[in-house]
């Protein structure tokens, strides 16, 4: 049963990257596959005994309902520029209605929390305009739960309270509607409501569910009436967290600071965050030191809902980063080095498929080329490209590669015409007898230069000179791509050399 998965296996054609074990693939079965197949899976290189579900940190499946205790909202305020955002957090956040106790000196960390008479809590994020919003929306992360759109009722709807209308729509996050300075003589806040109509916000007095709330941000006015329309929307909207268990958050706001080094706000989606939590969040970790809120004073936990400064971690993670808690420090390392990696394979697949798409140009071009010379033999066409002096790639040897043949891409140069001719035609007479083709897929007068070696890298070949110079840098570049560059002043040792990696390349003598 085992061979006979084995087999069918290696009869498939597999995704060699997305080959993992899981419920219907089995660890031994592609470890099998691997050794036979003599396969390089990026999974066996990582590591082999841990499981998928292990090497990355992961939210949580959701909790049981039973479980989930209601939270306070996480607002974001938009809205055209000069409409007020500014001062209405500032307003917010120096009222009677803001939690700050005495002594207490305001810092921007990124959000701050407002306490209602009744009890009930705000989360004010404090990065005004959609800038933030959008950045965080682009890496799908959603830390915003209502949007309370500022719109001046002097000026009306304007060009970015449509685009904050659109961003909130797009990221399904409900409006209040906060028709400012309406403290000004001119003010014309039905104006406002009934422009909001063609956009599709359609407040309640128009038979609507969008609250419009009449404020003056600058004077204080209403501004308790908007954070109580506030909560009883997050009402509605039964907002819901566990308040045990591993914490996991988003990173709101990231920055280096002197005294205390990488420091992120963080807003709590799902558990507490404490004092030496152990923490993750992209390709960085934390231990946690300190945390602080608005006010600059050091608190033990925050909950769900609750943004906090973290202090503690080892790297600087950047803003709408998922934040996770893991269970040890040698676990947070492990996911930092597993999402290195990760990155890491990701840019090579990347760089490989440049390559690929290089390659595919090439050989384009060379086909061109080739259909040009068409009439002519093959070793006329040869010294054809050879005197234009054209990139010259065998398309012998493309379409061999793509049939998988035991082939040996080699890149002549030598000093005088001569002497490449003469050498071409000697591997011309010996190429055809073997099992391992060579396949000269550049030649050319001269030192060998860095074209020659990028060419040799794509086609995973072998550089052969003959009487001719390499500079140290080029030396090195060969180093670097692995590519094998050999050079020689006396043409029969050059022959040898060639024949003795042909003969490496064919297989075993059974
Ligand atoms: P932002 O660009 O949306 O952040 O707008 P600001 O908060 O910077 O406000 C722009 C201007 O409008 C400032 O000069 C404020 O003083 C003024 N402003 C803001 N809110 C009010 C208000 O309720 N009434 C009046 N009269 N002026 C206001």
């Amino acid at each position: 049963d085992f061979d006979h998965v084995v087999e069918a296996l290696l009869n498939t054609t597999l995704d060699v990257d997305s080959l993992e074990p899981d419920s219907v693939l089995e660890e031994r079965w592609i470890k099998e596959v691997v050794s036979r197949s003599g396969m390089k899976f990026r999974w066996a290189r990582v590591n082999e005994s841990r499981e998928r579900e292990n090497r990355d940190a992961v939210r949580r499946p959701s909790a049981d309902p039973s479980c989930l205790e209601p939270r306070p909202p996480v607002v974001t305020i938009m809205g055209h520029v000069d409409h007020g955002k500014t001062t209405m957090l500032d307003s917010l956040r120096k009222s009677q209605i803001v939690s700050t106790e005495a002594g207490g000196i305001t810092q921007h960390i990124g959000a701050f929390l407002v306490q209602l008479p009744t009890g009930e809590k705000i989360t004010f994020l404090d990065t005004p305009g959609h800038a933030a919003f959008s950045s965080m929306r682009a890496r799908g992360a959603n830390a915003t739960d209502i949007v309370i759109l500022v719109v001046a009722a002097d000026d009306g709807v304007m060009n970015q309270t449509v685009e904050s209308i659109q961003h909130a729509k797009k990221a399904k996050v409900p409006i209040i509607v906060a028709v400012n300075k309406c403290d000004k003589p001119q003010a014309n806040p039905q104006r406002v409501k009934q422009e909001l109509l063609t956009h599709n916000v359609v407040c309640e007095e128009f038979g609507g569910d969008v609250q419009a709330i009449h404020v003056s941000a600058l004077k204080g006015d209403n501004l308790l009436a908007l954070a109580e329309a506030t909560v009883a929307l997050a009402e509605v909207l039964e907002l819901k967290a566990e308040p045990h268990g591993a914490m996991e958050g988003l990173i709101i706001e990231s920055r280096t600071d002197k005294g205390k080094g990488p420091v992120t706000t963080a807003v709590v989606q799902r558990g507490t965050l404490r004092r030496g939590c152990i923490l993750v969040a992209g390709k960085s970790w934390a231990k946690v030191r300190f945390l602080f809120d608005e006010n600059g004073r050091a608190v033990t936990e925050a909950g769900p809902s609750v943004a906090v400064e973290v202090v503690g971690w080892k790297e600087l993670p950047s803003a709408g980063e998922t934040i996770l808690e893991v269970e040890s420090e040698q676990r947070a390392r492990e996911v930092v080095e597993w999402r290195r990696y990760e990155e890491e394979q990701q840019k090579l697949k990347e760089e490989q498929s440049a390559i690929e798409a290089k390659q595919q140009l090439h050989l384009q071009e060379y086909r061109r080329e080739r259909a040009e010379l068409e009439h002519l033999s093959w070793r006329q066409r040869k010294s054809a490209l050879y005197r234009a002096n054209k990139t010259k790639f065998a398309l012998r040897a493309s379409e061999r590669y793509q049939r998988d043949e035991l082939i040996l891409p080699v890149i002549i140069k030598g000093d005088v015409d001569g002497s490449v001719e003469t050498i071409l035609n000697i591997l011309d007479s010996y190429d055809a007898q073997h099992q391992c083709q060579m396949e000269v897929i550049h030649f050319g007068v001269g030192d060998i230069s860095e074209n020659d070696i990028n060419m040799a890298e794509m086609f995973a070949g072998s550089i052969y000179g003959f009487n001719v110079g390499v500079t140290k840098s080029i030396q090195q570049l060969a180093v670097k791509k692995g590519v094998p560059v050999k050079m020689n002043s006396i043409i029969y040792k050059l022959i040898d050399d060639l024949k003795d990696e042909l003969n490496s390349k064919l297989p075993p003598l059974v």
